[in-house]
């Protein structure tokens, strides 16, 4: 199976990153922290900040 990605941006710094997605008509929300009850994944930005995708 391929992995599909999406770019998205850091909301510290801007920078695009890539996010693995489970399918490619799936959309993405960004967040900066972790919601308790949620299962969000956590991407490390190149430029050293952490956020968190949610599949919607
Ligand atoms: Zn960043």
């Amino acid at each position: 199976m391929q992995i599909e990605t999406q770019e998205v941006r850091c909301p510290t710094c801007g920078a695009v990153n890539g996010v693995p997605v489970p399918d490619a008509g799936v959309e993405l929300k960004i967040k900066g922290y972790a919601a308790p009850f949620e299962d969000p994944t956590k991407i490390e930005c190149s430029g050293g900040h952490s956020f968190w995708v949610y599949y919607c």
